[in-house]
Parts: C-alpha cells; sequence; structure tokens
C-alpha cells in the first residue's frame, strides 16, 4: 500500500464511495480509510428510496440530476443493487395537500420529471390497501429505490478497479495534508476528503451538523401488498421541523415482498432503539394502510443522519483548513444525492465542470470567522 496518495477519503459509505469512484474515474490516486465495513453507516440504516425533492429548487436540481445519474448507474446491473423502479406516490390525505400536490407536480414536470396527478379513484386503483377517504396523489414515476450497502459496495468495487486502495482504519485527526490514525500511523495526500457522515464532526467539531435519528421497520415477505413507496404529503412538514420528534408516513415495497416501515426524526444522536417511538411510528403507517396492523414485523433498527441547518449538503473545500475538502451534510437524502454529490465534488478539485450551479452546496455558507472554524 502507498503511504502516500493524490486524494485520501475518510469514509467507505455511499458518499465515499461514489467520491472514491469518480475521482478514480479522473486519474487521481485515491485512499479510503474505512473504520468498520463498506456501507456500514447510516449507508446500512436508510431506506435507500431514490426520490426527487422539490423543499427548494437546489434540492430538486441536486436529486433530480442524481436519479438520472443513478438511473444510467443501475442500468449496468439492476440487481446487484436489488433496484426497482417503484416509483413514489405523494399521498394527499385532503383537497388541500391534493392541491399541494398539483404544485408539487407542475415543479417536477419542470424539471423534466415524469409526474402524473391521481384522482382517488386512480390512487386506490393503484394502490387498494390505503384507507378509504383520501383525496389522491402524485405518482412521480422515475423514482426508485436500491441496498445501500450493497450500491456503496459495488461504488467502492469500481474505484478499486480503477486503482483506489481502501485501508481499514480509524481516523484520529486530520491534520495539514494528512492524517492520523488510531493505530498511530499516519497517511499523506494533497488532498483530503472528509465523508464521514454524522461522525464528521468528531474530526472537524466546527462542523455545524446535527445528528438526527431515524427509526425502521421491516416484515415478512407480503408480495403485492404495495407496489409503489407511498409517502405522505404531511412527510415534508415533519422532515424539515427544525426541532422535536415526528414521525411520517412512508412504505416502501422491497423487491424481496417485504414491506419497509419509516420512519422518526430525532435530534438524538444515540442509536438506541425507542419502544415509544417505534410504537408511534408503526401506528402512524397503519393509519393509512390499516391492514399493517396484522403483518409481522422481522426487525428494528435506527440510524443517524447528517442534518446541515438548511438542509442541503456541504460540498467542497472547506477554506479553514489547506486541502481539506467536504462530502456531508445529506441529511435524509443521501442515497439519492451521492452520484452527483461525488460529480460535484470531483469537478470542483480537477476543473472540471457540471451541469448545476455548485455555489448553494458549498460549505463556505457556514464560515463565519476563520478563526472559529478549524
Ligand atoms: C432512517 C434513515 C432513512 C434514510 N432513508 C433514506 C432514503 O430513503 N433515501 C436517501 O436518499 N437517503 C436516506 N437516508 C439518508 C442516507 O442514508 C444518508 O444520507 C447517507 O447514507 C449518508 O452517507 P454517508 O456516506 O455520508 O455516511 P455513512 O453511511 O454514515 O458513512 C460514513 C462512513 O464513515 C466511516 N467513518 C466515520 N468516522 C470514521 C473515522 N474516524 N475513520 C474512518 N472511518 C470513519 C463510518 O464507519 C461510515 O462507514 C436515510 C437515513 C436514515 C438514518
Amino acid at each position: 500500500m502507498s503511504q502516500s496518495a493524490d486524494v485520501i477519503v475518510i469514509g467507505a459509505g455511499i458518499i465515499g464511495g461514489a467520491c472514491a469512484d469518480a475521482l478514480a474515474a479522473r486519474g487521481l490516486q485515491v485512499t479510503v480509510i474505512e473504520q468498520d465495513a463498506i456501507g456500514s453507516g447510516a449507508t446500512a440504516a436508510g431506506m435507500g428510496h431514490l426520490v426527487a425533492m422539490d423543499d427548494n429548487a437546489e434540492e430538486l436540481a441536486l436529486s433530480s440530476w442524481s436519479i438520472r445519474l443513478w438511473n444510467e448507474f443501475v442500468d449496468e446491473h439492476p440487481h446487484s443493487h436489488e433496484y426497482s423502479r417503484c416509483g413514489t406516490i405523494w399521498v394527499a390525505s385532503d383537497e388541500e395537500e391534493l392541491a399541494a400536490a398539483q404544485a408539487k407536480g407542475s415543479n417536477m414536470r419542470a424539471h423534466g420529471l415524469q409526474c402524473e396527478l391521481l384522482d382517488a379513484r386512480a390512487l386506490y386503483e393503484r394502490e387498494p390497501a390505503l384507507r378509504p377517504g383520501l383525496a389522491g396523489g402524485l405518482l412521480v414515476g422515475g423514482d426508485g429505490l436500491v441496498y445501500p450497502p450493497k450500491s456503496a459496495r459495488i461504488l467502492l468495487d469500481r474505484a478499486r478497479s480503477r486503482g483506489a486502495q481502501l485501508v481499514a482504519g480509524a481516523v484520529a485527526a486530520i491534520e495539514d495534508r494528512a492524517v492520523l490514525l488510531r493505530d498511530g500511523s499516519r497517511l499523506h495526500a494533497d488532498s483530503i476528503v472528509l465523508a464521514a457522515g454524522a461522525r464528521c464532526t468528531e474530526l472537524l467539531p466546527a462542523l455545524p451538523l446535527q445528528a438526527k435519528k431515524g427509526h425502521l421497520a421491516i416484515t415478512d415477505r407480503y408480495p403485492g401488498f404495495i407496489r409503489h413507496q407511498l409517502v405522505e404529503l404531511g412527510y415534508i412538514k415533519s422532515a424539515h421541523a427544525a426541532s422535536g420528534d415526528s414521525v411520517a408516513f412512508n412504505l416502501q415495497p422491497r423487491p424481496t415482498g417485504q414491506i419497509l416501515i419509516g420512519s422518526s426524526r430525532q435530534f438524538n444522536a444515540s442509536l438506541d432503539a425507542e419502544p415509544a417511538m417505534l410504537s408511534r411510528m408503526l401506528r402512524h403507517a397503519a393509519s393509512f394502510v390499516p391492514q399493517l396492523a396484522g403483518l409481522n414485523v422481522l426487525r428494528c433498527w435506527t440510524g443517524l443522519r447528517a442534518a446541515s441547518p438548511d438542509g442541503l449538503p456541504l460540498i467542497g473545500p472547506w477554506p479553514a483548513r489547506r486541502g481539506l475538502w467536504l462530502a456531508t451534510g445529506h441529511e435524509g437524502l443521501g442515497i439519492t444525492t451521492s452520484l452527483a454529490t461525488a460529480q460535484l465534488l470531483a469537478a470542483q478539485m480537477t476543473d472540471g465542470s457540471v451541469p448545476i450551479p455548485l455555489q448553494p452546496y458549498l460549505p463556505q455558507r457556514f464560515m463565519l470567522a476563520p478563526s472559529n472554524h478549524v
């Protein structure tokens, strides 16, 4: 193994894997350092929903571009990613939410996404298990899902086939163009990419990131129980609440026939599963799909999302330290936006060009006084 590389990537989650792959594709000598198994952090905990989100123009630009990149990527080996182009139905409970669905559809269509507004009859034709009395929904046909740890592994394998090296170890400190590992060894590189998810603040405490915990549960196999990823339109309000605990109806048909049930949000860095939060989440899901209450749940778990103050990721140089680059803060959308993140980062590091403006994601937007941010 070489002790010096062009770039060191800290973390082999979906973001580190995608960045390593994109940088190696540009001919850089990349070393990835991972303290645990590949894709074992938030990447293993996430739902793997590839979803175009439009809370703001920047989020929609990044997520819709990234979904296009995913479509090309998974087309090579869809089964290896456990990919399904299931589409998303944003479920509208009442006329007010249906109006919101209509506006959402117009916005998404303007970005080239394929959307269909569903009245109540069309909604129940597609998803008969939903509770009666809903107003309709918006079907976004290009959304899909993957099994994220497998996709992270595929990205890492491709990076390695392009010359990247993987080092098993824990980074204890980021230094000037080097990292110190917990075993006392040191690796050097011109550039260091911090892609350690919710753990980034352990290495760079000045980062304005907070851990947002989420619970998920998965059932036994019930093929055909639902066909699309189902998300309540109210999700948008709860997902971006600045404080407080929330649950939202978010149901996914895994290609195995299992049903993945989400999701919750809490500002909490402990990974302990909390029965009260789980039960609140499951009861809420069953209020949308009553037959869920009769299904057998096999497993529940939690994960930590790295949340930034404005909800957008941090992609680019961290001006307070020479040679340090960030690819983090993806909150609940990092699987979706991983591939575009990697392209944005690699383009900045190699003077390349990208099809969307990169300014909204630059970490420097959170720099107040440089002396506070080393
Ligand atoms: C419950 C839940 C549901 C989600 N659902 C979705 C979804 O449906 N769609 C979507 O797009 N996104 C979803 N997300 C968000 C998504 O999972 C994350 O944004 C994404 O996985 C972040 O990837 P990452 O590589 O930045 O972080 P991680 O996957 O956490 O990877 C970071 C890696 O860095 C390693 N590391 C950390 N510190 C060090 C160190 N000091 N030295 C060496 N290695 C280190 C860790 O071991 C880890 O492997 C969800 C998240 C959660 C928690």
